[in-house]
């Protein structure tokens, strides 16, 4: 029996301690907020699973296009191969996906799936319904869960993590910690991501000297309200358009697939015909109709019409928005990262499985899976992460130094403008030098805790957006705007002096 200590109650973190339990590990779940606040309860669309078998090939062929030539194709194989054990037992736990008349799981299209695979519950209430069973199973069982808990640090003693240290001082021991912290859009200024996304996990692990990559890779949702509200890709899979400010349905123009191109292309063919025009692009959806808008999609409904807008009857006014990390610790489908003994799961982890550009739906079922795995990852003891062949070394990244007063607001400006749509080098190296002014707050609070997490981040980001000097995916460079197939190796990044 091991003790295991999770850092993060998001599909990864609950399944992981719940999976733990269940195999008789003394755990303990940590969260810095209440136990469902983070990403998952906002998930709408779905689940991306290939419930036939044949499928997961073509899931496995979606998710590697989808991610412009950075995807790991061995860890595309495990988790697409790994969904419908995850779904299986998700369904065992309670959680009630939607179904068609036979009976059998409803499912629905989202961009760049070659088929209908999403499974979704609620309509668009996919992540609450899952949050919802898992947090209920995790609260009937004997894992011990600390809400406000603020994991500040991993302990690393003989070159292994030992525990947690919490903000207060407190230090939790483990024989393994699981970092399961999400996502780190708060990083900018406009961002779908909940406030508790500050990359504290992949912030910890630098300062603890694992690996961690492809920060630079950081995934725009093209459709988002600008309260940022998210309108999820599923309502184009469903059939609504986007037009731009003449009533030009433009993306055709752009890529044949249309509204359903890759994230990255519509994101971008948004933003630039925004900008050409001076005004904003709408997302069309009149042509399915108030019932079907209301009863596929209730949650973005609602919010739409709590703002006033009926867009059964017109169409609304949508932006880009940061959404989804694809780089973070660099782990295994397991979760074993470059540190013995410690774990990394869910959004915060870099598994190779999003590429350059993630594919729709493809993160609720990675962090249901690599829950599982991690389980029988600590079983087997504490062992690195073997190093991918071809990866580049390790690079420093300054976690000190700096004496201007940093603020939160002022950094979110400051990364939207440089690394939001299109980056360039003397906009990075501007913002270097502005990140590096900065004296890191001292963690004193929660609050203060984040600012200095988001700062560690924000450095290793922008460096890592420097070094990529091609466009890929997610990340487009204005001064580089080819893909360079010398630069398909992912950059690692590593804490200074380690
Ligand atoms: C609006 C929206 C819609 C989305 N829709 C979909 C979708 O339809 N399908 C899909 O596959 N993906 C979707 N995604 C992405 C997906 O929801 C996330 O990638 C996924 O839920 C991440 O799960 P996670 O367990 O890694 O992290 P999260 O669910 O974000 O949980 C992270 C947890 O870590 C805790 N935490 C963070 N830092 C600390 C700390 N220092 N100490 C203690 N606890 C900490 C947080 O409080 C939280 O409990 C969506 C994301 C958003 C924002």
């Amino acid at each position: 029996m091991s003790t295991v200590v999770v850092v993060g109650s998001g599909v990864a973190g609950l399944t992981a301690a719940l999976e733990a339990d269940a195999r008789g590990h003394r755990v303990t779940l940590l969260t810095k907020a209440s136990l469902a606040d983070g990403s998952t309860a906002r998930a709408q669309g779905g689940v991306a699973v290939a419930l036939d078998g044949p499928d997961v090939r073509r899931h496995v062929d979606d998710t590697v296009a989808a991610g412009a030539g950075l995807v790991d194709p061995t860890a595309a194989h495990a988790v697409c191969g790994g969904g419908p054990d995850a779904l299986a037992a998700l369904v065992c736990l309670g959680a009630g996906f939607d179904r068609t008349s036979d009976g059998s799981l409803a499912r629905g299209l989202e961009a760049a799936h070659s088929v209908e695979r999403i499974v979704h519950a609620g309509g668009d209430a996919t992540g609450a319904e899952i949050a919802r069973a898992l947090v209920a199973a995790v609260r009937a069982s004997t894992v011990m869960v600390r809400e406000d808990a603020f994991a500040l640090d991993v302990v690393v003693e003989h070159g292994r993590a030992t525990g947690v240290r919490l903000l207060d001082g407190e230090v939790v021991p483990a024989d393994a910690v699981v970092l399961a912290t999400g996502g780190s859009g708060q990083l900018l200024g406009r961002t779908t991501n909940p406030s508790v996304a500050t990359g504290d996990g992949v912030a910890m692990a630098l300062r603890a000297g694992a690996h961690v990559a492809d920060l630079e890779l950081v995934q725009l949702h093209p459709t988002v309200l600008p309260d940022g509200f998210l309108v999820s890709e599923a309502v184009r899979g469903a059939g609504a358009v986007l037009r731009d400010a003449s009533g030009h349905r433009f993306l055709l123009d752009v890529d044949p697939r249309g509204e359903l191109a890759p994230r990255d292309v519509v994101a971008r063919a948004v933003a630039r015909r925004a900008h050409e025009q001076g005004r904003p692009v709408v997302l069309d959806a009149t042509a399915l109709g108030a019932e079907q808008l209301a009863a596929r999609f209730p949650t973005i409904d609602a919010h739409l019409r709590e703002l006033g807008l009926d867009w059964s009857r017109q169409p609304v006014p949508v932006t880009p928005a940061a959404h989804y990390a694809m780089g973070g610790v660099v782990a295994g489908v397991d979760g074993r990262t470059s540190l013995p003994g410690l774990l990394a799961i869910g959004e915060c982890a870099c598994t190779g499985l999003h590429g350059a550009n993630r594919l729709a739906s493809n993160s609720l079922l990675e962090g249901a899976v690599q829950g599982r795995a991690a389980v029988r990852a600590i079983e087997d003891g504490p062992r690195a992460l073997a190093p991918r062949p071809g990866w580049g070394a390790p690079e420093p990244v300054t976690v000190d130094g700096g004496t201007d007063a940093f603020t939160r607001a002022e950094l979110q400006s400051l990364m939207w403008d440089v690394l939001g749509v299109e980056r360039t080098e003397p906009a990075l190296t501007r913002a270097a030098a502005r990140l590096a002014a900065w004296a890191p707050p001292a963690p004193t609070d929660p609050k203060s805790a984040e600012d200095a997490n988001l700062l560690v981040l924000a450095r290793a980001t922008v460096e890592a957006a420097r070094r990529r000097t091609e466009s890929r995916g997610a990340h487009q460079r204005a001064d580089h705007p080819r893909t360079d197939p010398s630069q398909a190796l992912h950059r690692v990044l590593h804490r200074e002096g380690a």
